[in-house]
């Protein structure tokens, strides 16, 4: 029997081992999921716990489920490298083989410094914290934003800024709360296109917040309560929320792993590869951006260009 190993058990790894139990045949694959943590997190609602509306146990399943349902093998331990040419996984409970590799490890937060106040709800422990510094919120000057780019999740500052609004409104403090979104960049959801662009323009206007524009955050003056840019700009501030992340390399196989000018992951990594020998081994992947042609004039999409299916990629 073939063993596919999938490295994480987050959203994309997840579906990958619910798909490959839905759809393999009996006896065709060993699904084996490798993750440091036990539980499935849905990041998405880590903003809902913050503010309140959701208990952590409402958006988290412990990774064993897969087990039960799918009957996926769920190993815990933490992966410290891939050797393609050996086709094994390195983690500090041992070395696993595999037939067929998905990675699915996501991007690592990096760890920035502490500033009393300035919680990120990126993670679900910070999110808590962030629940806790809000029962006192009761308004006034709030800046929004992330410490640099790319970070997880594009559009959750400006999430963040539209529910803090939204609190404000129901503590009755939204006279005087003004809240700014600050970013490096130039347009809101700048890297997403026109019509992101023009929504979350929208967006911003209907919710009374103010968009900081190219503001590349540089350094926190907790002492007089001021963020300040790159280029000297100062927000001050009553009450900040600030975070990011970065892709770092996870394994050696990652190292390759790059950012475009537009945001953009592109892959030319031994992993990508091992991904690619996933989608003709067990998948039927194909392109999945049929409307970049349209809005950027090729394909951008991460698969590596001989795996991808269209011919302007
Ligand atoms: C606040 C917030 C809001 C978001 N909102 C949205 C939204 O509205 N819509 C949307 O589409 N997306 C949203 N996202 C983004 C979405 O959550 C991610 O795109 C998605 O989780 C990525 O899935 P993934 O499987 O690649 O990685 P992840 O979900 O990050 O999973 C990675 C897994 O790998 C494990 N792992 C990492 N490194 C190792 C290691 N070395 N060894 C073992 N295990 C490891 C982790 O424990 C984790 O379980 C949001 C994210 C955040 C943080």
């Amino acid at each position: 029997m073939k063993r596919v190993v999938i490295l994480g058990g987050g959203s994309g790894g997840a579906v990958a081992a619910s798909r490959l139990g839905k759809w393999a045949r009996p006896g065709e694959f060993e699904v084996v999921l490798i993750d440091r943590s036990e539980w499935h997190e849905f990041r998405p609602s880590y903003l809902w716990v913050a503010v309140g509306k959701r208990e952590p146990e409402e958006i988290r399943r412990p990774l064993a489920a897969l087990e039960r349902r799918y009957g996926t093998r769920v190993m815990r331990a933490t992966v410290t490298g891939i050797r393609p040419e050996t086709q094994t996984v390195e983690t500090d409970q041992g070395n696993v083989e595999y037939d067929y590799l998905i990675v699915a490890l996501g991007a690592e937060l990096v760890q920035t410094p502490d500033v009393a106040g300035c919680e990120a709800p990126w993670e679900l422990a910070p999110a808590l914290a962030l629940r806790e510094r809000l029962r006192t919120f009761a308004g006034g000057r709030v800046v929004v934003g992330p410490l640099s780019w790319p970070y997880r999740c594009p559009p959750a500052p400006f999430e963040v800024a539209f529910m803090l609004k939204y609190l404000a409104e129901q503590r009755g403090v939204v006279e005087r709360t003004h809240i700014t979104v600050f970013h490096p960049w130039k347009d809101p959801m700048e890297t997403f296109g026109p019509q992101m662009v023009e929504g979350f323009r929208r967006f911003l206007n209907d919710f009374g917040v103010h968009f900081e524009r190219g503001f590349v955050y540089v350094r926190d003056d907790p002492g007089r309560r001021v963020i300040v840019a790159a280029d000297g700009r100062e927000l001050a501030y009553n009450f900040c929320h600030r975070g990011a992340t970065s892709s770092e390399p996870r394994g050696d196989g990652d190292k390759e792993l790059a950012i475009d000018n537009s945001g953009r992951l592109h892959g030319r990594s031994a992993s990508l590869d091992a991904f690619t020998s996933v989608r003709d081994g067990v998948g039927n992947r194909r392109c999945g951006s049929p409307h970049d042609q349209a809005r950027y004039g090729r394909c951008l999409c991460t698969l590596p260009s001989r795996a991808c299916d269209r011919p302007d990629h």
